[in-house]
């Protein structure tokens, strides 16, 4: 196992704790959600455990996480107070989730935890555009007030290319930004940012974490049912697996079809059947479900 990097990330844990109130830790269900949950416990820092329900988790996660001790578990909401789902996101947004528009992650599952500081596990590894535009802290949000205020404390900061600030210093200027900064924009705290994936298992292997039963039915990735991150031939897999969800999903495109006022002319498909072979066909670009006029 790698000592040194579990001490430095239970170093930036201690570094960025709030003062008056817990951290608010996003917890997914996957190997990289139970290494942050660990490692929260072995920093000794404060810290509420939040699982947000898609509507569209692998039964197996949902068991898994209701087992965990204290786990908080969030049902997204709109403005209004209406329950949001993968279903209701389809209708209103009249597209499947895809690749190229993958609204749902910032609906389903980063709502939570506006105001708090986050812990996420983040990892460049798991993605080029991770490794490009994370850091071990990342704020969103009012990107000229937190550049002036960084300016003016001498924080270590840059500019990540989707318009977040990043940092990997955990030095007094970047933690006062933290604080001064975090209840009016969205801070994350990504403490096992450069860790690899035999980081992971070999960490929860020695603290004896089991971890999601999924990884032992040869998953490499614990995502929701469906989730357009993976490959067509994952997705059909899935829906093999858990066939109410094609169902489900079915149903969502019929309704978003018969919802949308220019379907005629703004669709090729005809009913929710064309939309889930297309969608799990995957398209090369994923950009060829409009009519071409
Ligand atoms: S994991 Fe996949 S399906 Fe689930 S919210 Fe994120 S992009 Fe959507």
């Amino acid at each position: 196992m790698n000592i040194k990097k579990e001490k430095s990330a239970i170093e930036r844990l201690k570094a960025f704790e709030p003062e008056t109130e817990p951290y608010y830790l996003c917890y997914s269900g996957g190997k990289d959600s139970d290494v942050i949950r660990i490692l929260a416990s072995l920093a000794g820092v404060k810290h509420e455990i939040h699982h947000n329900l898609t509507s569209v988790d692998a039964p197996e996660t949902v068991y898994y996480v209701k087992s965990i001790p204290n786990v908080v578990i969030d049902v997204p909401h709109d403005k209004d107070g209406n329950r949001v789902s993968m279903w209701s996101l389809i209708v209103n947004k009249g597209l499947p989730p895809t690749r190229i528009m993958r609204y749902c992650c910032s609906e389903l599952k980063e709502k939570g935890g506006k105001g708090r500081m986050k812990i996420t596990g983040v990892r460049a590894s798991e993605s080029v555009n991770r490794a490009k535009n994370a850091g071990m802290i990342k704020i969103i949000g009012k990107p000229k007030t937190v550049q002036k205020t960084a300016e003016n404390l001498g924080a270590e900061y840059e500019v990540s290319q989707m318009g977040g600030i990043v940092m990997n210093m955990d030095n007094d200027p970047n933690r006062r930004l933290v604080e001064h900064c975090y209840r009016t924009t969205t801070t994350m705290i990504n403490p096992i940012l450069d860790w690899t994936d035999s980081d992971v298992w070999e960490f929860l292997k020695h603290y004896g974490c089991q971890g999601n039963p999924l990884y032992k039915c040869g998953k490499k990735r614990v995502g929701c049912i469906g989730c357009p991150m993976q490959s067509g031939k994952g997705q059909i897999e899935e829906f093999d697996r858990y066939p109410k969800y094609k169902n489900l999903y079915i149903r969502a495109f019929d309704r978003m079809l018969k919802s949308h006022p220019d379907k005629d002319h703004y669709y090729s498909w005809k009913t929710g059947t064309d939309v889930f072979d297309w969608w799990t066909g995957f398209d090369s670009n994923q950009l060829s479900f409009f009519v071409e006029n």
